[in-house]
């Protein structure tokens, strides 16, 4: 059977409702208010393609943190001001995949894996293995465990069919457990051995992984479009809103907010538990959690959404930018990291966060964004006013878009193929664009310094004799090393370097005494995991 493009969602509600709580209603809530935009995008998709149609997938969404006992702790936390960001993602992932013509799954329940993905009960204690029924299986780090315990032995052999959603990244030299544990890289995860672009991030933090990401709000385009008005600025009150729902997150931020609230009337939306008296700043206007439906119509008439350096990521910065909002955020010098930060320690990534909101620092800037010196009061203050001088249309980069997403997921269903032995064909070799790195510099930043992305796919065409030869480099040595940081060159005697194994061919990485030989590539405009030749 073909995957036909649907403009419908309704499959998809079907498919949810066998399971219940906190966490599947924001879910469904959230596919529900977005499902007119994303039946917008599919016609527009149909009308535009010129493709056959791929493949129907059967794929099971069984995210993990939502099953067994960490899902009992979950569903606690959803109504109090916890981790909402994975919500987003798979209410996005589900309407994405059910858009592109797939047959979904979509299971909360540690119960029921044994029945979809389990063997049978066989006789005495020998179960019979069963063919897997599912061509994909997305989920997270708590459900490959789950998985695991269900599979048995057959875990092993289906696992280049699962897809990892990972929001923070996995980098390879934590994803294979030996060589971490040699190396000195501690996590509480990785360690699986699945190939590093099985994990599916938030943010294209690390092109080792494939960038999943969501759909930001973005009404106002939708509705202008409607209406045919040119896409608008909102008319904006002069207030700001403070990103941050539970108290803990504004400790030690007062001075920082009270220099805003000078300036600007100031709301939150702080989880505030029944009977406890509020913590905040008497000159706070807090709502409490909102729905994320009204949290949105906040966003929409304030000018300033405040970060306090905490939640460190998330969804809500691309929101406030889509609905008009300027981005406020905390600089970190140095560098918070998995070395210096208790939310980081453990988490199987190298990187250094700049700010609380990396990617909108580096990929949206200013006018949108600004990252401040919070400690620095006047600095504060002048921002502040600056951003109230500015006038500012609403901003969505292309990959947070309905469309973006359905592109982006098309492709990877079609192109990535976990199961073949055979070196990746996809993206083509033609896109290939071989950079020798200066020393201490990571693939990911030297392929960015040149506008375009590392991607660790051509890793492979590139780790020959021959690659050096072409760059015009003279080796005194040629050997092949177990490294992450390979293939390199060493200018101290010359010696160049080819990677053995596969698994660690790694866009992050550095060292002050390798020049890494980097694949990098060009990629779409506002959408880097696609390259204008791979769609
Ligand atoms: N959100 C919400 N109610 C609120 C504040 C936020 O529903 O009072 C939503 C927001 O729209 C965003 C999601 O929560 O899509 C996740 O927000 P955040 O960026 O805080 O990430 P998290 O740390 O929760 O993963």
């Amino acid at each position: 059977e073909k995957a036909e493009i649907r403009t419908t969602l309704s499959p998809l509600h079907g498919v949810i409702s066998n399971n219940s709580g906190a966490a599947v209603n924001f879910i469904r809530s959230r596919v529900e208010r977005m499902s007119k935009r994303w039946i917008q995008a599919a016609v527009r998709m149909r009308q535009s393609s010129n493709k056959t149609a791929s493949t129907q997938m059967r794929v099971l969404l069984y995210p993990g943190a939502l099953a067994g006992s960490i899902g009992q702790r979950f569903e606690a936390l959803v109504e109090r001001g916890g981790p909402l960001g994975e919500l987003v993602q798979w209410a996005d992932l589900s309407a994405c995949l059910t858009i592109l013509g797939h047959n979904l799954t979509f299971s909360t329940s540690q119960q029921q894996l044994h029945s979809l993905v389990g063997a049978a009960p066989g006789r005495g204690s020998c179960p019979i293995q069963r063919p897997l029924t599912y061509d994909l299986i997305y989920t997270d780090y708590h459900g490959l465990a789950h998985l695991q315990g269900a599979m048995g032995l057959a875990f092993l052999h289906y696992q280049c069919r699962f897809r990892i959603l990972d929001s923070f990244g996995t980098e390879p030299a934590f994803n294979s457990g030996s060589y971490a544990h040699s190396h000195g890289y501690k996590t509480l995860w990785g360690s699986w051995g699945l190939q590093p672009l099985q994990y599916m991030t938030m943010f294209p933090h690390t092109p080792d992984n494939s960038f999943l990401g969501f759909v930001s709000e973005e009404t106002a385009r939708d509705e202008a479009r409607e209406e045919e008005l040119e896409p608008d600025t909102y008319r904006k009150d002069r207030i700001a809103v403070v990103y941050g729902k539970q108290d803990y997150m504004w400790q030690g931020k007062s001075e920082y907010v009270e220099v805003i609230s000078e300036e600007l009337e100031t709301h939150a939306t702080v989880y505030q538990p029944p009977g406890l008296a509020s913590n905040l700043p008497s000159f706070i206007r807090n709502h409490g959690l909102l729905t994320q439906e009204h949290f949105l119509r906040l966003l929409r008439r304030a000018k300033v959404f405040v970060g306090l350096g905490f939640p460190y990521e998330g969804p809500a910065p691309i929101e406030a930018i889509a609905l008009g909002c300027v981005f406020l955020q905390p600089r970190f010098d140095p560098p918070h990291s998995s070395d210096n930060n208790d939310f980081y320690k453990g988490k199987p990534t190298t990187r250094q966060i700049s700010s609380q909101h990396p990617y909108v620092e580096k990929y949206i800037g200013k006018p949108h964004v600004w990252t401040v010196d919070v400690t620095n009061k006047t600095d504060v203050r002048e921002t502040v006013r600056a951003i109230l001088r500015t006038e500012l249309k609403p901003f969505t980069p292309r990959e947070f878009t309905c469309e973006g997403m359905l592109e982006r997921v098309r492709s990877y269903i079609a192109h990535q193929n976990f199961c073949s032995k055979s070196v990746p064909t996809w993206p083509p070799e033609s896109t290939l664009r071989v950079h020798l790195g200066p020393l201490g510099q990571s693939c990911v930043s030297v392929c960015r310094r040149s506008s375009l992305v590392c991607e660790p796919a051509l890793f492979p065409n590139l780790n020959s004799p021959a690659a050096f030869a072409r760059l015009g480099i003279g080796c005194s040595s040629m050997e092949q090393e177990v490294n992450h940081l390979f293939p390199s060159y060493s200018p101290w005697g010359r010696h160049c370097g080819l990677q053995q194994e596969p698994l660690l061919f790694s866009c992050a990485g550095s060292d002050p005494s390798y020049r890494r030989l980097c694949p990098c590539r060009a990629h779409l405009p506002g959408q880097v995991a696609l390259c204008p030749e791979c769609l």
